[in-house]
């Protein structure tokens, strides 16, 4: 049985890492995808022709998560494609880390807009279809770092902890129409970035976590269909960490 048949999902940042393995694992869950990216385009018509095969509806768009009217456009563009929004995945995300002393505003500002606000734009962006429908399932990507903290990551973690305030209240505005919001808190997981990390290094943080190995982008996508699907119907307002118990 697939856990997603028939349901239309948006994931944002869909065209690398963790967004594209969401994307591939709700496809072949029998989930349609409308996926977003912001300057990948050659991987994201590449993605969009790969999950096309698997017979679901799948299409690429260009959007900066930070931007509330390029949030608005989208929704609706993806609206007049698919017809209705039932799954909503939250998980365009960057970094630009340094010590406090040395953060400027710039990047302050670029972490927060990128990773906290387009959570909120997308959210304002789906609510009244979601609203109309009376359901609706929101995955909103936070970190481990933004429940524990990082030294030279205040301004990713001050954004994926806030990630985690929108949507525990989120979660209590609309739980009453069937919309539920929750969050998957990732560990170390490993990507095409992390590949080209030094591989000692790399394995001194494997064997720091109980179940020593990183993630993969599939671990995430995996408790993605799971809070996306009916199966979690009576979850919200939760943070589920995915991190081999990196953080326990
Ligand atoms: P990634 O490989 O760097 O991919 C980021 C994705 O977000 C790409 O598809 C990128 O599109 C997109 N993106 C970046 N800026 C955007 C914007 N302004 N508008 C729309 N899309 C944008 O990152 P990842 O490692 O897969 O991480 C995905 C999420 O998981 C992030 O929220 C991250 O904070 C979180 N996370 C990751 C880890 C980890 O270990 N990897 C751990 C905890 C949490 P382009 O390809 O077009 O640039």
């Amino acid at each position: 049985m697939k856990l997603l048949e028939g349901k239309n999902a948006i994931i944002t940042g869909g065209s690398r890492g963790i967004g594209r393995g969401i994307a591939r694992v709700y496809a072949e869950q029998g989930a349609n995808v409308a996926f977003t990216y912001s300057s990948s385009e050659a991987a994201a018509k590449e993605l969009e022709e790969e999950l096309s095969k698997l017979g679901i509806k799948a299409k690429a768009y260009k959007s900066n998560a930070a931007s509330y009217e390029e949030a608005q456009d989208l929704v609706a563009n993806v609206l007049e494609d698919f017809d209705s929004i039932d799954i909503l995945i939250n998980n365009a995300g960057i970094t630009k880390d340094n010590l406090l002393m040395r953060m400027s505003e710039e990047d302050f500002d670029a972490v927060i807009g990128i990773n906290l606000k387009s959570v909120y734009n997308m959210v304002k962006a789906v609510q009244r279809t979601m609203l109309k429908q009376r359901s609706g399932s929101i995955i909103n990507m936070s970190s481990v770092v933004g429940i524990k903290g990082n030294a030279g990551q205040a301004n990713y973690a001050a954004s994926k902890a806030g990630i985690i305030g929108f949507s525990k209240s989120v979660a209590l505005e609309l739980g009453s129409r069937n919309i539920r919001s929750n969050v998957v808190a990732p560990g170390f997981i490993e990507t095409e970035m992390t590949a080209k990390l030094d591989e000692k290094t790399v394995d001194g943080w494997r064997q720091a976590i109980p179940l020593k190995r990183g993630g993969t982008p599939q671990d995430i996508a995996n408790a993605c269909v799971f809070l996306g699907s009916d199966m979690s119907n009576y979850i919200t307002g939760q943070v589920l960490q995915v991190d081999g118990g990196m953080l326990t």
